[in-house]
């Protein structure tokens, strides 16, 4: 079945060739007949036109005939067996002319044709016919050229990484893991005599740019094996069975040179679940299953380990995980602050640092950073040392390069007028006072009206710690303090505005993940909820979906009123947060605490 399939692709290849020669050919013979005709005609079978009225003059010409519409007229000696061509200024007027010269006795004989249509259409082809054969010549290059370049492109890139372990920071328990495969890889046969098992292939869960990519390399280069990497949105194919076949390559080249690391990004682009469509669709299909193929088809002898990457295992489809495929996941979670330091101090590592940088105090303000982000923090401080014409990167071009990285570029030339700036302030004054009267909620570190990004302002959150778990009450203070912005507006001016709706969307998810995922609703119970059909929530009742409904709303409720409450009970301190934002724009967690300090 390979084999046949391998036929289809060399086949398709060959078919191309053949078009483009054939074509090729025909319009270099028709370019070169058209050629000869022209010089024939300029040599001797031409006439000019004021020979021919010299001719015409003497009366030398037997016969002119005209096609109607035609400037190209058909000249007949006398004494001669050959037709001459000439070119006439104007029809209308050589006719006249003609008919002059007939009245003075002129014996010459006018015929006047008129143009059939079928003449005139083969006429049109063929002075069309040179432009027709040239656009097909580069369409057909540009086809071959397209099948050239994805032969290069998508062809599985292999490399000698000297990437190891120690360029990957934090992950310790992965490497740990990994370093099984590393030894195995090493020296296979030593564990094929213990009659070991060894996983074929690994899938790793993690956002992107949590380092997937980069630990499964380090394998490769801690194993000292090559590594192949192709992307699976890269198997995803127009032409039909190209994904298959691309596949197929992929492992008859992995096992060539095994032993090896196969590094499949983005797998669900072809792992996805299989379904029974068509087009794009069953082509996926076709791909998946010979990757299945492939993953049963390894030889004891044939050392690859396949790793592949994804950032959504529920879109999977089943047959991948079983026993002997990718039976071995190892998630690859957002680094916490120990591994954002050790991040930032591997990718500062060629870097020039001044000596007031604390990677500590940068790793604590990243939460949530992945290594990717992290590794961009650092470039983009090095970006902006380098304009400011410092010699070093110092602490304030890290942070404003954490910033920059957070919530994009400030937009100091954007105009606000100043009834938004007022709302901004009262907005994010909201979230500022609300926040500081809530036990469970980080320390305001900046509140700003400077729009960044797409908001309008930001309040700024010291991140004191990594947290595995969130209590209740702290996700229901989360809620208040995000509605905070909403209440300020709604008291303080009486109005509310759509600045809110980034901080509506992130309350109601969470409030819906608090019923759904975390089972924090007395009514609902501690069942998960989420992401389930219709029919799988009926188990729980006729009634479940409006539960679910009524349980988040009031979370919601309950947090919009205890905002509204703390916002009228410290209304002063609310309209001073406000009044020194509008006046400073940006105000630190110095100028923020200063107001409370006041009386
Ligand atoms: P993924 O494959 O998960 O999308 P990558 O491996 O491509 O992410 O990571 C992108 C970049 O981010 C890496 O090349 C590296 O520079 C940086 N990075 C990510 N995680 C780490 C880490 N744990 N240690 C060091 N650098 C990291
Ligand atoms: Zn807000």
């Amino acid at each position: 079945m390979n084999d046949k399939k391998e036929n289809q692709d060399n086949k398709k290849d060959k078919v191309y060739y053949i078009i483009f020669a054939v074509v090729v050919l025909i319009t270099i013979i028709i370019i070169a007949l058209m050629l000869l005709n022209k010089s024939n005609n300029s040599d001797d079978k031409e006439i000019a036109y004021t020979d021919l009225i010299t001719k015409i003059d003497k009366d030398e010409v037997e016969e002119i005939e005209m096609t109607v519409g035609s400037t190209s007229i058909k000249v007949k000696l006398k004494g001669e067996e050959e037709e001459k061509n000439a070119i006439v200024p104007s029809t209308q007027a050589f006719i006249e002319l003609i008919q002059d010269k007939k009245l003075a006795g002129n014996s010459i004989n006018l015929k006047q044709k008129p143009v059939s249509i079928f003449l005139r259409i083969s006429d049109t082809v063929l002075n069309l016919l040179p432009t027709i054969m040239i656009v097909v010549l580069f369409i057909l290059i540009f086809k071959m050229q397209g099948l050239g370049d994805k032969g290069k492109v998508y062809d599985a890139e292999t490399e000698k990484t000297n990437i190891t372990f120690k360029d990957v920071a934090g992950l310790d328990e992965e490497k740990t893991e990994l370093k099984e495969i590393v030894d195995f890889l090493k020296e296979p046969k030593k564990f094929h005599e213990m009659g070991a098992k060894i996983p074929r292939g690994i899938l790793l869960y993690g956002k992107p740019g949590t380092g997937k990519t980069l630990i499964a390399k380090a394998i490769a280069g801690e194993a000292g094996v090559p590594f192949i990497s192709m992307s699976g949105s890269e198997f995803i194919e127009m032409f039909a069975g190209l994904g298959a076949s691309r596949v197929r390559k992929l492992f008859e080249k992995a096992k060539k040179i095994s032993p090896c690391i196969v590094f499949i990004d983005e797998i669900d682009a072809i792992g996805a679940r299989r379904t029974g469509g068509s087009g794009a669709e069953s082509e996926n299909n076709q791909t998946l299953n010979q990757l299945l193929v492939e993953m049963d088809g390894f030889n004891t002898n044939e050392t690859v380990i396949v790793l592949a990457a994804t950032n959504r295992p529920e879109m999977l489809d089943k047959a991948l995980l079983r026993p002997g495929r990718f039976d071995r996941q190892i998630t690859i979670a957002v680094p916490d602050a120990k591994g954002r330091e050790e991040i930032l101090s591997i990718h500062s590592k060629n870097k020039p640092l001044g000596e007031d940088i604390s990677l500590k105090e940068i790793a604590t303000d990243t939460a949530g950073f992945t290594g990717a982000e992290l590794a961009n923090v650092l470039n983009e401080s090095a970006i902006i040392a380098t304009t400011r014409g410092h010699k070093k990167i110092i602490m304030d071009d890290l942070e404003e390069a954490v910033k920059k990285v957070t919530v994009g570029l400030q937009k100091n030339s954007r105009v606000i007028s100043n009834k938004d700036k007022k709302l901004t302030a009262y907005h994010e004054a909201g979230h500022a006072i609300v926040s500081k009267y809530l036990e469970t909620q980080q320390d305001v570190k900046e509140v700003s009206i400077i729009p960044r990004g797409l908001a309008g302002g930001y309040t700024m959150y010291k991140t004191n710690e990594d947290k595995y778990y969130i209590s209740k009450t702290e996700m229901e203070e989360k809620l208040i303090a995000l509605l905070g912005g909403r209440a300020a507006e709604k008291i303080a001016l009486n109005d509310i505005s759509t600045g809110a709706s980034n901080d509506i969307e992130v309350a109601t998810d969470l409030a819906k993940d608090m019923v759904k995922k975390y089972g924090m609703s007395d009514r609902v119970g501690p069942i998960n909820l989420e992401a389930k059909e219709q029919y799988e929530l009926q188990v729980f009742g006729n009634n479940i979906e409006d539960i679910i409904g009524v349980e988040v709303k009031q979370l919601i409720d309950t947090a919009y009123k205890k905002a509204q409450d703390l916002i009228i009970e410290h209304m002063d301190k609310l309209r001073a947060v406000a009044e020194k934002l509008l006046e400073k724009e940006t105000i630190t967690a110095a100028e923020f605490e200063e107001i409370f300090k006041n009386n």
